[in-house]
């Protein structure tokens, strides 16, 4: 079946002109979907009857099957989508003052393999469609109330966005599209593991996106234990491919860093990070670990925490620590995964 979420409108058009519809239908109809919030095709009151029940014996909207549906008392709620195949992802809406943002997936599972991170312990099972990818943003909308707009998109969930590049950039072209989502490419965040190749594609084809780069090490020899898929790649040709990212865009990169209690928080790693970083026009998102149930990390304690950011901060380096929100949901970053927890989760 067609899929109303495909961002591409000239299949819509094509099938409304063949049924003797005029082409500005498919203008109405794509308001219907992202700026008047439609549960199903029966809304849409201003499309005849008829061809409101031809579509819909034609015409998919949803697809995905919202299998659960969590909401924290920070105002984090998380949606497990179950999609056609069985393939199962999570998506979530964080609030944060005026800011309505939303984190979704771009595959289902994820083969990179960090070893901190829930998305990928079972590996990777398929690319998300540029429609699934839209579906996600269109039910993460459809929990706020009408008079607010989601704000900030982050490709953060689970799955490397860059594995599946071509529909993550058809899925955002419709989220920052005037007719689409209508959300600037500056609220907008890829974050990937750091392609070299893909990065590259992604600077010539895109470079309107702010872009986040998972570092999580400062040195090969750590990052290849902890980010296995670095072991064929290496700091060097990630980083030179960031720089040449932002030599396109202009926009500040952002390098992300999970802290690992004793494994990735010495102060000789933040020293290297130091040297790593310390020519660039870069901002370190620092990410306290996330407890993932039967993984053996540790969040570090307050004291290695402020004594790594002291020496971030005395090397004049840019850092953020990334608020953490959803954790009483298994919401928070690093935890969203394709199967539900096993009944002993550690439920931090
Ligand atoms: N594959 C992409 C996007 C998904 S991961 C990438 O690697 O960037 C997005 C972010 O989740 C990673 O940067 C990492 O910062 C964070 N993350 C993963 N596991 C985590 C955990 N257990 N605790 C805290 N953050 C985690």
């Amino acid at each position: 079946m067609n899929s109303l979420l495909d961002p591409n409108p000239a299949p819509l058009k094509d099938w409304l002109t063949a049924h003797g519809y005029p082409a500005y239908r498919t203008a109405q109809i794509r308001k219907w979907l992202y700026e008047r919030r439609a549960k199903d095709i029966g809304e849409m009151n201003d499309l005849p009857k008829k061809l409101r029940e031809e579509l819909a014996a034609e015409w998919q909207l949803w697809t995905a099957n919202v299998v659960k549906h969590q909401k924290s008392t920070d105002g984090t709620e998380k949606l497990l989508l179950e999609l056609p195949g069985g393939g199962r992802i999570e998506c979530v809406l964080l609030r944060d003052g005026d800011r309505r943002s939303i984190c979704i997936s771009s595959q289902v599972g994820c083969a990179m393999g960090c070893v901190f991170c829930a998305s990928g312990l079972d590996g990777v099972d398929r690319n998300l469609t540029s429609a699934e990818i839209i579906e996600q943003m269109l039910l993460l909308q459809r929990l706020l109330p009408a008079e607010e707009r989601l704000s900030h998109i982050v490709v953060m969930g689970m799955g490397e966005p860059l594995a599946n590049l071509d529909n993550v950039l058809a899925a955002l072209d419709v989220a920052s599209d005037d007719n689409g989502l209508g959300i600037s490419h500056r609220r907008i965040t890829i974050s990937t593991v750091g392609l070299p190749k893909q990065l590259d594609q992604l600077s010539e084809r895109n470079a309107r996106y702010h872009l986040a780069v998972s570092l999580h090490a400062p040195n090969d020899e750590l990052r290849n234990q902890i980010v296995p898929v670095n072991k064929s790649i290496g700091l060097a040709d990630i980083i030179a491919a960031a720089d040449r990212y932002f030599e396109v865009s202009g926009r500040r990169l952002t390098f992300e860093y999970v802290l690992l209690a004793g494994v990735n928080d010495q102060p000789q790693h933040a020293k290297q990070l130091v040297s790593l970083l310390a020519k660039r026009t870069a901002l370190l998102n620092v990410i306290p670990y996330n407890p993932v149930a039967g993984l053996p990390y540790q969040t570090p304690s307050a004291s290695a925490v402020n004594r790594f950011r002291d020496i971030l901060l005395e090397g004049g380096i840019n850092i953020k620590f990334r608020q953490r929100k959803g954790a009483e949901i298994d919401a928070a970053c690093g935890q969203l995964r394709r199967s539900t927890p096993p009944l002993l989760s550690l439920g931090n």
